[in-house]
């Protein structure tokens, strides 16, 4: 009698979405073969830093990892770095590497993530043009920038703002171009897009909005200036293109799998293909009590469908539902966001943003749906708590710091 094979999972993906998967299986008391695939050199780390506190030499690379290095081994991960996964074969369960090999698949996870968008304009080929996606990016973007160093930044997204904060931490400058009419117009309020815009205005750096940028102008090879629609021209030393991200989802695609702004999944990871599930920044999900699918772009996110794939592939039951949330780090404002900014009726300010800490909450029929706190933990981990429960509010009570969040349940 032939021995029966032990399963195999294979994850494609080595950022934090794959990396989850991985370590809650085993967690979970997977004992079949695991296999994680990775195309960047190194084990899976932290992304969130690289705009932040690694692109400003205060911690290096070995204090980002997600796991420790041993640990893959310790837990018998086998994992691929710096290798790539070139097709996928649902008919026979397979995965091919760069180098035509094949790998046998029970349950496949693709955690390929997203990658920065690419502006089709003039001079984006030249040297000190940037994107920030990777631990590469970073090391060259943060190896430029000193005192008196000038950065323009295309997009006006978290990325932009990040990277704008941290040039004036090492001592440059930062004008910042969007294209809408205000910053970070998707993913926030215009009352904390305001306050942040406010807050890099008085740090020295220049947000530009409605900018139409047309090219990008050059001398000896290298990037010198941006250009706009109307005629301004802003110097430059280096140039970020922070212009959002698309998903990594053409191997899936050619796969066959149901993709529309990324791989579709449902609530429990999976794809339109069995035994194939996707996480992280490459797919476009649902979420509970709302119509449609959606693309967080989330590390919170990313974790939340590692639960799923990991609770389905295993056959556990399902994990809770998770109130979606984001952060970001500028200057010295700590913000955290929970729920989606979307189909408000009334927005209501607790706190004065004026002395740094504050709450924006977001209502919808006298119940909360998202909130944007800005150095206020107690408002945040509320607002999660209020989004969860989709408990109605007491509006006159929530506008008044001196009421105690727990009183403000209608
Ligand atoms: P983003 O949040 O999508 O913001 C990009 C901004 O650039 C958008 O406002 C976009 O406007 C604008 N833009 C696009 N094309 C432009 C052009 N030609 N000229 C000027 N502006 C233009 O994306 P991102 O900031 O690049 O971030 C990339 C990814 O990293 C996202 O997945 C993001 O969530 C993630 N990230 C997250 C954090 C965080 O959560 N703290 C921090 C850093 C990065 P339109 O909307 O009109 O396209």
């Amino acid at each position: 009698m032939s021995e029966s094979k032990k399963p195999r999972v294979v994850v494609v993906g080595a950022g934090h979405g794959g990396a989850n998967v991985v370590a809650l299986l085993r967690q979970k008391g997977y004992d079949g073969e695991i296999v994680l695939v990775g195309e960047e050199n190194v084990h899976p780390y932290h992304r969130p830093p690289l705009s932040k506190a690694y692109l400003k030499g205060q911690v290096p690379l070995e204090e980002l990892w997600i796991k420790p290095t041993e640990f893959y081994g310790e837990q018998d991960i086998n994992t691929r770095l710096g290798e790539r996964v070139t097709a996928i074969r649902p008919e026979t369960h397979e995965v091919e590497l760069g180098d035509g090999e094949r790998l046998d698949y029970t349950a496949l996870v693709l955690a390929t993530g997203a990658a920065p968008r690419v502006l089709p304009l003039p001079g984006t080929d030249l040297d000190g043009v940037f994107s920030l996606r990777d631990k590469l990016h970073a090391d060259s973007l943060g190896g430029r920038i000193g005192r008196g160093h000038r950065v323009v930044i295309v997009g006006g997204g978290y990325i932009g703002l990040e990277v704008a904060a941290s040039t004036q931490f090492l001592g440059g400058s930062a004008v910042v171009l969007e294209r809408e009419d205000r910053a970070l117009a998707r993913v926030a309020s215009p009352q904390l897009a305001d306050y942040l815009v406010g807050h890099h205005r008085s740090h020295g750096n220049q947000i530009v909005t409605s900018a139409r940028v047309t090219g990008l102008a050059g001398e000896a090879g290298g990037v010198r200036a941006v250009l706009l629609e109307d005629g301004r021209r802003f110097e430059a030393d280096t140039v970020l293109i922070g212009a959002g991200a698309v998903p990594r989802d053409d191997l899936a695609a050619s796969a066959g799998l149901r993709c529309t702004a990324g791989i579709e999944v449902d609530l429990a990871a999976r794809t339109s293909i069995p035994d194939v599930y996707a996480v992280g920044d490459v797919t476009c999900r649902p979420l509970p009590g709302m119509t449609g699918h959606f693309r967080l772009e989330s590390i919170p996110s990313a974790v939340e469908q590692a639960k799923q794939a990991v609770s389905t592939i295993l056959g556990l039951p399902a994990p809770k539902p998770e109130v979606p949330w984001f952060w970001s780090d500028q200057f010295d404002a700590k913000v955290k966001i929970a729920g989606l900014v979307r189909d408000i009726e009334d927005t209501i300010v607790r706190g004065d943003p004026a002395e740094g800490h504050f709450g924006i909450f977001h209502l919808r029929d006298n119940r909360v749906v998202a909130a944007e706190c800005v150095n206020s933990n107690a408002d945040f981990m509320a607002a999660k708590k209020f989004i969860q429960s989709s408990a109605p509010v007491d509006a006159a009570l929530l506008v008044d710091p001196s009421v105690s969040l727990r009183e403000v349940a209608a």
